[in-house]
């Protein structure tokens, strides 16, 4: 990789630029649930799909100057529920993209679904549309555990829809929470357990936090103490590595070839399209990196017609980096920190001297990572690549 000049403060030189994702937004759930605060609404009757299609679409016609030329590697559709949208409307979607940007051979399409909204018929209808990967929010295999979380659905009905998502794509993904009320050690080991015995080859599995503007912020359940959150982070490492699952990322598992290629292009710092109610982007230019967002509530970015992009200021660039590289418990590459930011690596020396100094990294001469005690205190890590 060439050095990368630095020729004036707030323009950079970008020697290559990195693969390109898009991310789309479908906003509806079938019911909010309290621990949520993902940028999802309760759907109130039939959803708009062929008119939010069409604005999807539009969306990404309006980022296409910034990105001629170039090549989709990942698109995935989250929610929201996408999978309350009718395959037909997917496909549709889909063939709008393809219409508008190609996509490289072997191109990974990831479709959130959620148990309660799918059967054999729709995943198969997915998979006709060219989605190639499910990620399923089963959250959890226990019905009591379901219920304190509000889900629509029970045990019995999150594995029959993992069921059928693995009889119609090889590539599933489920999303697993711990740290549930009333959970113990070994109640949150025999979700992880059934989790691992579906067979899927990704599992995900993310610690239960209150954040504000949910129902749980305001009538907050009793959770697990920190010590125990602790110990069943660790309890989750062990068996899916006893069971060959890679910790590729701080919340991502994966048997070998299985990681998410999508989500990887975000923690390694690539560029991503954002089209949808809400959705934000990032595009790399040789000489600037920007970002663009898209209104929040559906009603306002139904009548958007374009999207402002706000260039991210040098100095803010080590810190977006890391809180997305330190997240992978392999680290980075220094060549990959200049490739993706336009900055020397010298830019951030200071800082990783003082990360070194408190334990929270370790290097060697071209590999950063985060040691255990880096990836279980994230926080403090990430503070040190704060602007001044
Ligand atoms: S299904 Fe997912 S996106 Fe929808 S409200 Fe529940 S947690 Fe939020």
């Amino acid at each position: 990789m060439d050095p990368v000049v630095l020729e004036k403060p707030g323009t950079l030189r970008l020697h290559a630029l990195p693969p390109l994702s898009l991310y789309v937004h479908i906003p509806w759930c079938v019911r909010k649930c309290p621990y949520c605060d993902f940028n999802s609404h309760e759907r109130g009757g039939a959803l708009p799909e062929r008119d939010y299609v069409a604005k999807l679409l539009n969306d990404l016609e309006a980022l296409l100057p910034s990105v001629w030329g170039r090549r989709l590697s990942t698109v995935f559709i989250g929610g929201g529920t996408p999978s309350l949208f009718a395959p037909e409307s997917i496909d549709a979607l889909l063939s709008g993209v393809r219409a508008r940007l190609p996509f490289e051979p072997g191109g990974e399409v990831t479709l959130e679904a959620n148990p309660g909204t799918v059967e054999a018929g729709r995943f198969r209808g997915f998979r006709d549309a060219g989605v190639t990967r499910i990620s399923v929010g089963v959250q959890s295999f226990d019905d009591a555990m379901l219920r304190a979380l509000g889900r629509i659905h029970g045990a019995a009905e999150a594995r029959r829809a993992v069921d059928a998502a693995l009889a119609a794509f090889d590539n599933v993904n489920l999303d697993l929470m711990y740290g549930l009320p009333g959970q113990s050690l070994a109640m949150a080991r025999a979700d992880i357990e059934a989790g691992v015995a579906t067979g899927v080859p990704h599992l995900s599995a993310y610690q239960l936090t209150i954040e504000p503007n949910t129902v749980f912020f305001n009538l907050p359940p009793r959770l697990p103490e920190h010590d125990l959150c602790a110990d069943m982070q660790v309890m989750i490492e062990e068996v899916l590595g006893g069971h060959g699952f890679e910790h590729y990322e701080t919340s991502a598992f994966a048997r070998p070839g299985r990681r998410c290629r999508h989500n990887l292009n975000y923690w390694e710092f690539g560029d991503y399209l954002g089209v949808g109610a809400g959705a934000h982007g990032k595009i790399s230019f040789p000489d600037r990196i920007t970002r663009h967002e898209w209104a929040k509530q559906p009603a306002s970015h139904m009548k958007e017609q374009a999207v402002a992009h706000r260039e991210i200021a040098p100095r803010e660039l080590p810190f977006e980096f890391m809180l997305n590289a330190l997240r992978l418990p392999y680290g980075f590459s220094t060549d990959l920190f200049t490739a993706r930011t336009g900055l020397p690596f010298s830019s951030v020396g200071n800082s990783l001297k003082a990360a070194e100094e408190k334990g929270l990294v370790e290097r060697d001469v071209r590999r950063i990572r985060p040691t255990l005690k880096g990836q279980r205190f994230l926080n403090e890590l990430l503070q040190l690549f704060l602007p001044a």
